[in-house]
């Protein structure tokens, strides 16, 4: 099974055996060939033996419930360009206590588990999930090609209390969709560094960039990517105007209270942010009760729910007379919190417009499904305490990265 799963050219499997100190442990004893002279682990040329060192052991993937460890009594080698150094073995890498082939089996899985699942599953330390991960990720940005992508998305995601944002820049074609960058804040600044990273063939290649209104994103696109048909991203505005919605209904919920008056709005939130195709029963009959209340949380509601009609439009021209007509209404409305997204939409009214000459290009939700990823990626992360690790795991389910070839496959 061993030389199936993982053989190791110019070593052999001395012998398989149940430890004699550790319990449930198979100890696989490995010797070189006869007559194999040694890899330097600098240049990777074979050179002669200088001396042995001790035995060293690595972890293998477990077989049931039993560890696997890997003994070998390591050589050091007199090269003629690296001096004496130690030799390359081709189950692990560097000082690594675990074989490769373990660390990227611990890799896939946590993928699918979290990362603390992963651990004690297979018996190692959240330390060796997290450095496993790791290796695979920065692997994986090395080794990556970044080739024809013609449209990317820009995204901000709040990645920790205390109003923490990060940038996101993703490739959104229709062929790969992947995280290709992270930026620790959501400056302008932050977004061009991101979009330099990608290097200037890439930066050429594009032809759609999609984004929320975040002023200093739209101002870094403008100033980066001049020639680039820039489209507002549909998810992100919706979610501004329920923003707006749920701003209208504190408010009077608040101003209902401090009047005295019947709290009307009680157990409304979230009817009032849903879509109304998913209302249950019991939600419509509420709906419909409040139809001619008057009250202006069902007013915005039903402004937001019209609005929806904008993107039915195939010419930009009809789709711009329609919003002309909704921001009227918005305006007359009075309500406060929508007239100022109503004003931000007027504002960024060209590039909003982009959307209806770029319709087949960029495919809707897209960037709400990723950004359902990360969220859900950081939600299972009590381990993460650092940035780094946070990084690392988002690249790690959504980076696409290529991993390490091995001679040996576990799935
Ligand atoms: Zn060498």
């Amino acid at each position: 099974m061993l030389n199936r799963v993982q053989p190791i050219k110019a070593f052999v499997y001395e012998s398989v055996r149940f430890s004699p100190t550790l319990s449930d442990t198979i100890e696989v004893e490995v010797v070189p060939r006869a007559g194999g002279k040694p890899c330097c682990s600098g240049c990777g040329r074979r050179c002669a033996t200088y001396d042995h060192l001790e035995k060293r052991c690595w972890t293998m993937t477990p077989l049931w419930i039993f560890s696997m460890v890997l003994l070998y009594t390591m050589r050091r080698v007199d090269c003629p360009q690296c001096g004496v150094v130690v030799e390359r073995v081709p189950w692990a890498s560097g000082k690594w206590r675990l074989c490769d082939g373990f660390r990227l089996f611990l890799a896939q899985w946590a993928r699918k588990l979290s990362w603390q699942e992963t651990a004690a599953s297979f018996r190692v330390s959240w330390a060796d999930v997290y450095a496993s991960v790791q290796w695979v990720v920065e692997y994986g940005l090395k080794h990556r090609v970044l080739e024809g992508i013609t449209a990317i998305g820009v995204d901000e995601v709040c990645v920790r209390l205390g109003r923490v944002y990060w940038t996101l820049l993703y490739q959104i074609d229709e062929h790969m969709v992947r995280l290709l960058w992270i930026g620790y804040d959501r400056q302008k600044d932050t977004l061009l560094a991101g979009l330099k990273s990608l290097g200037e063939p890439v930066c050429a290649g594009l032809r759609y960039v999609c984004s929320d209104m975040w002023a200093p994103y739209l101002a870094a696109v403008r100033e980066h990517l001049p020639r680039v048909l820039h489209v507002l991203d549909r998810f992100h505005i919706r979610k501004q105007l329920n923003e707006a919605v749920n701003q209208v209904r504190k408010e009077e919920v608040r101003a209902l209270a401090a009047a005295g008056l019947q709290p009307q709005l009680k157990k409304m939130r979230w009817v009032l942010l849903k879509n109304r195709k998913n209302w249950t029963p019991k939600e419509r009959r509420r709906m419909r009760q409040l139809q001619h209340s008057g009250l202006a949380s069902i007013r915005a509601y039903w402004l937001v729910v019209a609005f929806e009609h904008f993107w039915t439009y195939l010419s930009p021209s009809w789709a711009a007379k329609f919003l002309d007509g909704w921001r009227r209404r918005v305006r007359r409305s009075r309500l406060q919190p929508l007239r100022k997204v109503a004003d931000t939409l007027h504002k960024n009214r060209a590039v909003l417009l982009n959307y209806f000459r770029a319709r087949k290009a960029i495919s809707g939700g897209v960037i709400e499904g990723l950004n359902n990823k990360v969220k859900l990626t950081l939600r299972k992360s009590y381990g993460f305490r650092t940035d780094k690790a946070r990084e690392v795991a988002l690249f790690h389910v959504l980076g696409h990265l290529p991993e390490p070839q091995l001679t040996h496959r576990f799935f």
